[in-house]
């Protein structure tokens, strides 16, 4: 019998239990519970529509890994509703792997089935880098209509999720191929903005005083001409570099031309193909600094909008107009700078479809060469999800509506997707994609989100991404995201990372 519920509501169960500890299994078990928004709460007295969920998964690890999941949902009249579903492996998978995609994949389908929920556009592929499985499929030599059918069959991915990827990662393919193991990207950070954006949970600060901000330069420089060293000790070349945050520019023009000085002189060599500066907000930009990054072969960078409403920039905490924005790009087209990206968010509070045309008509009258679609994700940390919320966030129906807006004018364009990844809580169930003009994609951007290239991450909360030259596996270390942690023991990380790119790179 099925349970009618409407898919938008939470389903509210007051007891839980599995029969495992294991945390993968947990952990993916979980996932599958927050995707249909069913919350547990063992703590309230007050009466719930479900007493109890059990989950019950048999494991058959034959030749063809069989997995057997049966639960048990008692409602608040005590009646016991009981399901079960059974499904096989394929043969090419790892039987590990196997097991976890089938007790995901069983989930879904009762849930489905007895609450009659949507299905969800990406079904059970819930990772960060969906396109990842994609690489994997084209590697053992299956074609795009096999690679199409198998992410719907597997991992109940909906047609359009599961072709989008895989022309995308058919597309990557030249890249990436580019890639040998010698050649790396260089990501540094810098975490400080001129004010804090209501929605980001980036571990950024508000520009401190000259003392603090002398500091940082200091410990950064260190940072820098360590990595430097080992880059020359190791006998690497340097593809792309990518100065991010927090918000670059919003260092005081005599900081960042020491900056980009430093930077150009340490890294950039006869392979560096890009070099990228999140330029970020209006705010930040003074004609200094753009001659600057022009004078520093800087070419590429990215302008991030995020809306064109005013009345949306001024609620998220945003000091500038649309037209800041606009007089920004041009000051930037004028100066020849090779690429211009925009970052846009759907989803913010307040704002409609409507809102939606309007930002992409101006976006699309200043012609950028790459826009990159966020879809807003509430998350830790950010002042959205530390208030609670708000009451008038576009629902899911409304974000993917405004989606598909955003998604129309990038074809006007002649823009194609190029890069994609996902993070948890979404608006929308949507994802993050970077859609550029032939010959504008960003390097970076691709290698970052594909990890086939080792990235040397320098700065307050960088990881560094190693990719072992000969076994391919990846190795990372971190720094520390407070800024405090990371002027007191930057030797520390330097010692990390150095170990770490030693290792790899002296076999
Ligand atoms: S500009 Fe970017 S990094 Fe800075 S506060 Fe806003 S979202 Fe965060």
């Amino acid at each position: 019998m099925a349970i009618v519920r409407s898919a938008r509501k939470n389903v509210k169960i007051k007891h839980f239990y599995l029969n495992s500890q294991e945390e993968v299994v947990v952990k993916i078990v979980k996932e599958i519970l927050t995707l249909f928004k069913i919350d547990l709460d063992e703590a309230t007295n007050e009466p719930l529509a479900y007493e109890s969920l059990a989950i019950d998964n048999q494991v058959m690890l034959d030749d063809i890994v069989k997995v057997n999941t049966k639960i048990r949902l008692v409602d608040s009249s005590k009646i016991e509703h009981d399901f079960c579903i059974e499904a096989e492996g394929q043969h090419d998978e790892r039987k590990l792997a196997s097991s976890r995609r089938l007790i995901k994949l069983n989930l879904y389908h009762l849930f489905r089935k007895y609450f009659q929920f949507e299905t969800a556009p990406w079904g059970i592929l819930h990772g960060v880098r969906p396109t990842k499985i994609v690489h994997h499929y084209i590697d053992q030599g299956l074609t795009k209509p096999a690679i199409i059918s198998r992410l719907q069959n597997d991992y109940e991915v909906s047609t359009a999720k599961a072709e989008l990827i895989t022309k995308l990662a058919f597309k990557q393919r030249s890249f990436l191929a580019t890639s040998n193991p010698k050649l790396v990207s260089i990501y540094i950070g810098i975490p400080f903005c001129l004010s804090r954006c209501l929605y980001c949970s980036f571990p950024s600060y508000v520009l401190p005083k000259k003392e603090i901000l002398d500091q940082f330069m200091v410990k950064l420089k260190q940072d820098i001409v360590a990595a430097q060293s080992l880059i020359i000790q190791q006998g690497l070349s340097v593809q792309s570099i990518y100065i991010g945050g927090g918000t670059p520019t919003s260092l005081p023009d005599e900081d960042f031309t020491v900056l980009l000085n430093l930077v150009k002189d340490s890294f950039y060599g006869v392979e560096t193909v890009e070099f990228t500066v999140e330029a970020g907000r209006p705010d930040t930009i003074t004609d200094h600094k753009i001659a600057a990054m022009m004078n520093h072969s800087v070419n590429r960078v990215s302008v991030n909008p995020q809306t064109m409403q005013l009345k949306t920039l001024k609620r998220i905490g945003r000091n500038h107009t649309p037209e800041a924005i606009i007089e920004m790009f041009y000051k930037f087209r004028k100066a020849k700078m090779q690429h211009i990206n925009m970052d846009l968010i759907i989803g913010l509070p307040g704002e409609t479809c409507e809102d939606m045309k309007d930002t992409m008509q101006k976006i699309v009258a200043l012609n950028p060469d790459d826009i990159t679609l966020h879809a807003l994700a509430l998350k830790k940390g950010s002042q959205l999800k530390m208030n609670g919320g708000c009451k008038d966030l576009p629902d899911d129906e409304t974000a993917q509506a405004m989606f598909a807006i955003a998604m129309d004018a990038v074809e006007k364009l002649k823009m194609e997707p190029y890069y994609l990844y996902r993070q948890g809580y979404m608006s929308g169930n949507l994802e993050n994609v970077g859609c550029s003009k032939s010959g504008s994609e960003g390097f970076y951007n691709i290698q970052i989100m594909e990890e086939h290239q080792t990235i040397i991450g320098i700065g307050p909360a960088a990881t560094t991404k190693v990719i072992d030259p000969i076994t391919e596996r990846m190795q990372t270390s971190f720094n520390a995201k407070d800024l405090t942690t990371y002027l007191n023991h930057v030797d520390k990380y330097i010692e990390k990372r150095t170990i770490l790119l030693n290792t790899a790179f002296s076999n």
